[in-house]
């Protein structure tokens, strides 16, 4: 991304969240996005997923300039090349595990059978093969996340993107969620994560910081393997 700048105009005053920001990620990556409360991080990331429009700037994706899609195409490369993966997990609660992971699959009118093959996949990839049939509230919170995980990584994306995604995990779960992640970057997927605990931005191989709408520090570490 070059040059993003992200207004919101939500009454009163206008609040720049993203001020000019830069930051180039390469593939096989695997960087942390930290910094305090309300200094843009989800927003950054909410860009970053195409979940949301900025207001000047250039964002290229996979060398393609994904600035000003419409809905429709944003949400066609949201499918094919991004994985996101919410602090809240954001599971359909009517919907068994299986369906939910199938989902993304659903809109990429992918066949019944072969949804259903590699939604058992991705869940056996993230230990919840035998998990199938569930429902959401069936299964505790770390179980929910491996769930959003698998739902995220089901179409392939070459970018696997996480806001907070262990916020509201303990600590023994948390290390299974990055234990995952190193995995899925060892193969290959780039992955991009939010996360406000040190601890848990040592597995990652960058940091990058914001502080009030920009970056502040960037920087390469020497990453601690799980
Ligand atoms: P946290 O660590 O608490 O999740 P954050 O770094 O993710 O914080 P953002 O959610 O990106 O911060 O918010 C950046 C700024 O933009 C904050 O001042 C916030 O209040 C504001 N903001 C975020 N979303 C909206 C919105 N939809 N409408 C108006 N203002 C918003
Ligand atoms: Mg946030």
């Amino acid at each position: 991304i070059k040059d993003i700048t992200k207004i919101y105009r939500t009454g009163g005053e206008p609040l720049v969240a993203l001020d000019k920001i830069s930051l180039s990620i390469q593939e096989g990556e695997f960087t942390a996005i930290m910094g305090p409360s309300g200094s843009g991080k989800s927003t950054m990331m909410n860009i970053l997923g195409l979940l949301d429009r900025f207001d000047s700037g250039t964002y290229y994706l996979n060398g393609k300039d994904v600035s000003h899609l419409s809905d429709n195409e944003g949400a066609h490369v949201r499918n094919k090349e991004i994985g996101f993966v919410f602090q809240s997990f954001n599971l359909m609660p009517r919907m068994t595990i299986l369906e939910n992971v199938e989902l993304p699959m659903v809109y990429a009118n992918v066949p019944k059978k072969e949804r259903n093959e590699r939604a058992v996949k991705a869940l056996e990839r993230v230990g919840l093969g035998n998990r199938v049939k569930h429902r959401p509230n069936e299964i505790s919170g770390g179980q929910k996340q491996r769930v959003a995980i698998a739902r995220a990584i089901v179409n392939t994306p070459s970018v696997l993107m996480a806001d907070e995604p262990t916020g509201n995990l303990d600590s023994k779960t948390t290390l299974d969620i990055m234990r995952i992640f190193q995995e899925l970057n060892a193969e290959g997927t780039t992955v991009v994560m939010v996360t406000h605990e040190p601890e848990v931005a040592e597995y990652t191989k960058r940091v990058v910081l914001f502080k009030d709408g920009v970056i502040r520090d960037d920087y390469p570490q020497q990453q601690k393997i799980l």
